[in-house]
């Protein structure tokens, strides 16, 4: 089993909460111009995340030549459709102003906002009903790796998030590992290290879901990812993009990596 070559590729960049709507236009439309000029093959698509104030500015300003190569991502939702829920933004919403996909499960929301399994397993569901794709982050803090409990660790956030899924629904996601000590840290997990979860991942939907499905999901690295080490990241046979902070702040270093992607295939 191994079909890297054909599963789908990505690169997204995750802004979290930074920029002013003029430097997000910027970036954006540097991100186009080299879109709209590189050859790319079909099955690569670049993602932006920016912070919800801008979703629709960023949203609307993509060219319709750019779907599939270009596509927006909120950093986060509600999993109800509408209601008493203030501050809140629904997946219903995120999709009418024409986003793609919803990052679930970053370890800054885990941390700061206490998010719980159960929780992001409602807004999978909810994700998934509402024709949205969820980016699934998983990914064990510095103690877990250095106990050396990671993969029993990311085993039990993928059991108790996303594992209830049927098949057709589980195929549908993305799924970013993302150790919590190479966030925004500069310190990147090696190659090896990459690899070794990402087949633990795979080898954990193959067990749950089979062989052909667990062949066909796009595992993203997420951690310190830069142009100068995405190479050899990318390069690993079970690593099928990245999912981006500090890099995908800069078209030149977020195109870089989406370049890079594609010479490795
Ligand atoms: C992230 O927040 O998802 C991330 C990977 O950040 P950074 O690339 O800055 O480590």
């Amino acid at each position: 089993m191994n079909n890297k070559s054909t599963r789908r590729k990505i690169v997204a960049g995750n802004w979290k909460m930074n920029l002013n709507s003029h430097q997000a236009m910027e970036l954006v439309t540097g991100i186009s111009t080299y879109l709209e000029n590189a050859e790319l093959p079909k099955h690569h698509e670049a993602i932006v995340c920016p912070p919800m104030p801008y979703l629709f500015l960023v949203s609307n300003s993509i060219s319709e030549e750019l779907e599939g190569k270009l596509s927006v991502g909120a950093q986060n939702c509600y999993p109800e459709a509408s209601g008493a829920y203030t501050g809140e933004a629904a997946p219903e919403m995120i999709a009418d102003i024409g986003c793609q996909y919803v990052l679930v499960g970053h370890s800054e929301r885990r941390k700061y906002f206490g998010e719980s399994h159960d929780f992001l397993a409602q807004k999978v569901n909810k994700l998934l009903q509402t024709g949205l794709t969820p980016i699934f982050c998983c990914g064990e803090p510095l103690e877990i790796r250095e106990a050396g409990t990671h993969e029993t660790y990311v085993a039990t956030q993928l059991r108790e998030s996303i594992f209830h899924l049927d098949a057709t629904d589980l195929a549908r996601l993305v799924i970013a590992y993302e150790p919590v000590w190479a966030i925004g840290t500069g310190k990147t997990a090696s190659p090896e290290q990459a690899q070794d979860m990402h087949a633990a991942i795979r080898n954990l939907l193959a067990a749950q879901y089979g062989d052909e499905l667990a062949d066909g999901v796009t595992l993203l690295y997420g951690g310190s990812c830069k142009p100068a080490n995405a190479h050899e990241l990318f390069s690993q046979k079970d690593v099928d993009g990245g999912l981006i902070g500090g890099a995908s702040l800069k078209a030149d270093s977020f195109t870089k990596l989406i370049e890079i992607l594609n010479e490795v295939g």
